[in-house]
């Protein structure tokens, strides 16, 4: 289990990173033993998590907008925020809950379909090369190279022979990211068959929701096991010191968004990133504003 820890497990009173701790899932880590609907390193209940959801977003504004400003200074670090999950796991909402709540100057969201035929004469990682985020950015991807071992693999879309190398080939994209300067955190919001069906059920009754929804998506819970082993693949070859998972419960939404945006901000405190000084002389510059 590694690192692994519970819900309510004593943490050393001096740490500050709470949900990384409790939420980091060390290759091994299994992910069948982990309940959808708990909530680690959080006590509260939905209203309590709608409230520290809310009181996260200055703090974490505030460190966007020095990683930001740090950039124009020269400098040269960014943020990558994956995020995997079947379908309806909430990947939207935390686009919406989450990344909507920061300057949206300082964010990049891609999101991931099926290849293009553009993108399908190029190497799997191509396209993502391309969406990194640039320095002072936090970029965001909605799906990502992941779903080249997840759906991929579940459906045979290459000959397994070229899917079980991507493992390799991801660690090793991950590391030349991570020596750019660029923090990678990997989010996998982790649901149950059950709340799925909850979930789909409720886009089938809902006309607004209805766009949402594909009758594909009902096809693919057939495939739920094979995702889970391909999921539960995913943890123990790509979670790595300088890009480990973090396993996201994910039936409660709620507790998700908090958990993503806390995850956001942890690794924002880490950075510490400061304003630059000025590269001007202040006061002579107040004297020049006075005396236009
Ligand atoms: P959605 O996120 O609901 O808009 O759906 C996007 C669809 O694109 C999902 O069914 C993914 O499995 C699929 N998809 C994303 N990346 C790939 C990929 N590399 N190969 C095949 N299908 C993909
Ligand atoms: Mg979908």
């Amino acid at each position: 289990m590694g690192k692994k820890k519970k819900s309510g497990t004593k943490k050393a009173p001096e740490s500050t990173t709470p949900f990384s701790d409790a939420l980091r899932a060390d290759p091994g880590t299994e992910l069948a033993g982990i309940a959808p609907r708990s909530t680690p390193a959080f006590g509260g209940d939905k209203s309590d998590g709608r409230e520290a959801l809310d009181d996260l977003v200055a703090a974490v504004s505030d460190l966007q907008e020095r990683l930001f400003a740090e950039s124009v200074a020269g400098g040269t670090r960014s943020i990558l925020l994956v995020v995997q999950g079947m379908d309806t796991s909430g990947k939207g909402g935390i686009m919406r809950h989450v990344v909507g709540a920061v300057d949206p100057q300082g964010v990049d969201i891609t999101s991931f379909k099926a290849p293009t035929a553009e993108e399908q004469k190029h190497p799997f990682l191509w396209r993502i090369r391309k969406a990194l985020p640039t320095a002072g950015q936090i970029g965001v991807f909605d799906r990502s190279h992941y779903e080249d071992v997840l759906v991929v693999r579940v459906h045979d879309l290459v000959p397994r022979a070229q899917w079980a190398r991507r493992y390799g080939q991801i660690n090793t994209f991950e590391e030349s990211v991570a020596d750019q300067d660029t923090t990678i955190i990997k989010v996998l919001l982790h649901i149950s068959k059950e709340e799925q069906e909850e979930r789909l059920a409720e886009r089938l009754e809902r006309p607004e929701k209805h766009w949402k929804f594909t009758p594909g998506d009902i096809d693919e819970r057939e495939y739920w096991d094979d995702y889970a082993q391909a999921y539960q693949a995913v943890i123990d070859k790509t979670s790595t010191d300088v890009a480990p998972w973090y396993v996201v419960p994910a039936d409660r939404k709620w507790y998700a968004r908090l958990a993503v945006m806390t995850l956001l901000k942890e690794h924002l405190e880490a950075l510490d990133p400061q304003w630059p000084e000025a590269s001007f002389d202040v006061e002579q510059q107040q004297e020049r504003l006075k005396d236009s």
